[in-house]
C-alpha cells in the first residue's frame, strides 16, 4: 500500500488527526495543513462518503485550500478542515457532536472549527459545549461580527466585480455593463442585488426557474434557464451556485470578459486556469474573491477568544482589502504572463512560508 503522505493531496500537511469514538459512533478526520500563520481554521463537514478514502481527500484537499483562503484574506489564522464520517442515514445525536467538541478541544487549539456543508449553527453551538474554539456562533451585539456570512461574502465579490471592471473594460462604473449571476442564494442574490444598485444590467438564472423569475423583476433584471446562464453574452459571468463549472466545454461556450463569482473551486481541473487564460478571459480567483465570509467569522472568533470587542467595522475594512488584492494577482499576471489563480496560488504559498 503507498503511504497516504506521499499522495498529492497530502500536500506536506502538518497533522491528520483520525477520531474513533465507539460509544457515540463518532469518525472524523481532523487536518491541519498549515499553522504558519495562526491556528488551522476551517468548517467541519458532515457527510456520508461510501468510500472513507474520499472523506480523507476532501479533508486534505479543502485544508489546503482555507490555508490558502486565510492567507490571502489577511486573517491571522492557517488553514484546517474535519470530515465527520456520516453513516448512511447520516445518524446526527448530541452524543455525536459532543464527542467532536473533545476532540477539537484536545487539539489544544491548533484546529479551530466552523460550520461547513451538513453542519448547522445550532450544531456548532452544541461543540461549543465542549470547547472553545469553535467560530461562527450567533452574533452577541448589534454590532458585533458574525452572523450570516452571506452578505459578507457577497460585499467582497461585489467590490472585487468593480475591480475588475477596472481592469479589463477600463470602467470606473458598473453602470449598464452587463452581469450575468449564475445562483440568486444567499451570495448571489446579495450580488445582484447591489450591482442592481448601481445602474447594471443583471441577468440571472437559479434551478428554480420561478424564483429566479420573481427575482428578476425585483431589481428590473432578465432571468435566463439555469442552462443557458453560462453562455449568455455579457461582461462578467458571476458563478454563485456550485463548483467545477469551468471546463473545455464551458469555457470554449463563454461569451464574456470577466469571470468573477464566489462559487468555490471554479475551475474543474488546475489547467482550466490557462484555458480561460488564453481565451482572453479575466478570471477572479474564486478563493481570494469570496473571502468576505470567512473574515466575519474570523474576526467573531478572534474578538471572542483575546475577549475584546469586535465590530462590523473592522470586517467591511478587511472585506475592503479584496480588491487591491485581486488587482495585485492581474497585475502580475499581466506582467508575467501567467494565469491569475496561479500567481494567486504562489502568492499563498509564499504567506504560509512554503513559496
Ligand atoms: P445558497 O444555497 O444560498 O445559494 C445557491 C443557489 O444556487 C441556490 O439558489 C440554488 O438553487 C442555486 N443553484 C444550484 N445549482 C444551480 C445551477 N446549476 N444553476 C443555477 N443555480 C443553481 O448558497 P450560497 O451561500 O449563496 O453559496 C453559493 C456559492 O458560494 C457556493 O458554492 C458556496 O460554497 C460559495 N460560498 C459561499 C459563502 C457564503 O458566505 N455563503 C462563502 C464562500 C463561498
Amino acid at each position: 500500500m503507498t503511504a497516504f503522505w506521499t499522495e498529492p493531496d497530502f500536500d506536506d500537511h502538518e497533522m491528520v488527526h483520525v477520531v474513533r469514538d465507539r460509544k457515540s459512533g463518532l469518525t472524523a478526520i481532523i487536518a491541519v495543513h498549515s499553522s504558519h500563520l495562526g491556528p488551522g481554521a476551517g468548517g467541519t463537514r458532515f457527510w456520508h462518503y461510501p468510500d472513507p478514502k474520499d472523506g480523507l481527500r476532501d479533508a486534505l484537499r479543502l485544508s489546503r485550500g482555507m490555508s490558502y483562503k486565510n492567507a490571502m484574506a489577511g486573517l491571522p489564522l492557517g488553514g484546517g478542515k474535519a470530515v465527520i464520517l456520516a453513516d448512511e442515514d447520516r445518524t446526527k445525536t448530541p452524543e455525536l457532536l459532543a464527542a467532536f467538541g473533545d476532540a477539537v478541544e484536545s487539539l489544544g487549539g491548533r484546529y479551530v472549527t466552523a460550520e461547513d456543508v451538513g453542519i448547522s449553527e445550532a450544531d456548532m453551538v452544541a461543540v461549543s459545549q465542549r470547547t472553545a474554539h469553535v467560530s461562527g456562533l450567533p452574533v452577541s451585539g448589534e454590532n458585533a461580527a458574525g452572523g450570516d456570512p452571506g452578505p459578507f461574502t457577497a460585499t467582497g465579490i461585489y467590490l472585487g466585480i468593480k475591480a475588475a471592471v477596472r481592469h479589463k473594460l477600463g470602467k470606473d462604473t458598473v453602470q449598464g455593463v452587463h452581469v450575468a449571476v449564475q445562483g440568486i442564494g444567499s451570495v448571489g442574490g446579495g450580488v445582484a442585488r447591489l450591482l442592481a444598485k448601481d445602474g447594471a444590467k443583471l441577468t440571472v438564472a437559479d434551478i428554480h426557474a420561478d424564483r429566479a423569475a420573481a427575482f428578476a423583476d425585483e431589481i428590473g433584471g432578465t432571468a435566463v434557464d439555469a442552462d443557458a446562464i453560462l453562455s449568455v453574452p455579457c461582461d462578467v459571468l458571476s458563478p454563485n451556485a456550485l463548483g467545477a463549472i469551468l471546463d473545455e466545454e464551458s469555457i470554449a461556450a463563454l461569451d464574456t470578459a470577466i469571470v468573477a463569482g464566489g462559487a468555490n473551486n471554479q475551475l474543474a481541473r488546475a489547467h482550466h486556469g490557462q484555458t480561460l487564460f488564453d481565451r482572453g478571459i479575466l478570471f477572479a480567483p474564486d478563493y481570494v474573491i469570496n473571502a468576505g465570509g470567512i473574515i466575519s467569522v474570523a474576526t467573531e472568533y478572534i474578538a471572542r477568544r483575546d475577549s475584546k470587542p469586535s465590530g462590523v467595522d473592522e470586517v467591511h475594512k478587511l472585506i475592503a482589502s479584496i480588491p487591491d488584492r485581486l488587482e495585485t494577482i492581474w497585475q502580475q499576471s499581466d506582467s508575467s504572463s501567467t494565469p491569475p489563480d496561479v500567481v494567486a496560488d504562489r502568492m499563498a504559498q509564499d504567506l504560509i512560508g512554503r513559496g
